[in-house]
This record gives C-alpha cells, structure tokens and sequence, in this order.
C-alpha cells in the first residue's frame, strides 16, 4: 500500500463514503457537473477502490477533482450507500495538504475561493451572502440582482427574510458565538491550518 492510499484511509469521511462501488454510473448519470464537464465520479470511485498510486496521484494534480459541486445528489441515487462527494472532498484535501492544487487551473482557484467565501464563512457565518455579492463587482449577476441588493430592506420581509436581524430566519445576523464555534470547528478539525497553507502558497 503506497503513500496516497494510506493518507485516503486515515480520513475517516473515506470509510463512509466510500464501501464497495460496483461501477455501475448511477452517480454519473445523476450528476449535474458531469453534463458540463468533462467529469466522471464512477471513473473516480473505481481509481480509489483499486488502490492505483499512479492514477490518484494524476487526479490530485487535475482539474477533475474541482468540478464536483458538492450538491450529493449521487449520495441520494447510490445503490451501495457510497458517497462520491464526499469521496471528492477527501481527494480535495490531499491535494491541497501536498500542494498538488497548484498544478491545476482548478486547482489554484482555491486560494481566490478561500479568500472569498472561506473569509465570509468565519466572518459572517455564510458562504454567500447578499452584502457580500456587490453587484459593481459581479455584473454577471444582472440587473435584477442589483435592483434586490438596493431594496433588499423592503423586499426580504415580503419572503420571510430576516436580513441581518436577531432571532430566527434566513439572512439573520449569525450571533457572535456561533461564529466562535465555527471558527472552533475550522481549528479543531485541522480546517484553519489547510486554510493558511493554501493561502500562503506561491502559484
Ligand atoms: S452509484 Fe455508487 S456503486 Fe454505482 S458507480 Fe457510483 S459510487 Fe459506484
Ligand atoms: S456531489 Fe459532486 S459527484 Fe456528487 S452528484 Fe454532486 S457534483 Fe456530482
């Protein structure tokens, strides 16, 4: 068993994403990312199931590995209960911990992706949010986006948003000890210090 493969089975997502695929492309053909790209989580699954160095080192330093978008919607249709996401993610962090990201188009977006919706995760408690999508810096929202952004006061209340107010619904001010413990949950789960060595990468 060589290096990559110990490092896959020390990740305790990999025993539960990932038991006995039998190659059958259920997760492929429910798979949004696999209509647009050139992108297969069956072929994925079997690479890691066969324990191939040669052919997982080749994924860890491709573009392939970024195009899941983490919907699971192959968890939901998997006859063997596996969970190719999250498969992806587990891959995802190998990469990145060997610095092999760099190596990739994809790949080298994450340090722009840590820096965007990383920071708003531990800031403000939300991947996206609409204060932090200006519409001069995202023109490809539309113009629709940018007349929500100016009356979002007067039309969150009329879909039962609660933007940046206390207590309950969507778009609520995240209480500061909620962010604390998210920021516990980034150091204690090893999340802060992946986070820093991406950031300080030099592409
Ligand atoms: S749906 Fe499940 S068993 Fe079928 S190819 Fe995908 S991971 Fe393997
Ligand atoms: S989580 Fe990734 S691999 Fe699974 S269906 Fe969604 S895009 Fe495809």
């Amino acid at each position: 068993m060589g290096n990559l493969t110990d490092l896959f089975k020390q990740d305790i997502r990999f025993k539960e994403a990932l038991k006995a695929c039998m190659n059958c492309g259920i997760c492929t053909a429910i798979c949004p990312a696999a209509e647009f790209f050139p992108y297969d989580p069956r072929q994925i699954c079997d690479i890691v199931q066969r324990d191939d160095e040669e052919a997982i080192e080749k994924l860890l330093r491709s573009d392939t590995i970024w195009y899941c978008g983490q919907c699971m919607s192959c968890k939901t249709r998997c006859p063997r209960g596996n969970v190719p996401g999250e498969v992806i993610n587990v891959l995802r962090k190998i990469s990145q911990e060997l610095g092999y990201n760099n190596e990739s188009v994809e790949g080298r977006k994450q340090k722009e992706i840590m820096q965007g919706v990383g920071a708003n995760i531990l800031k403000i408690g939300y991947c996206v949010h609409p204060d932090t999508v200006d519409p001069k810096l995202h023109p490809e929202q539309g113009p629709i986006w940018a007349w929500y952004v100016e009356h979002i006061k007067e039309v969150a209340p009329r879909f039962g948003a609660n933007y940046n107010g206390d207590g309950p619904g969507a778009l609520r001010k995240i209480r500061q000890e909620t962010l604390d413990e998210i920021r516990k949950i980034f150091e204690v789960t090893g999340g802060m210090d992946l986070r820093e060595k991406v950031m300080e990468d030099k592409l």
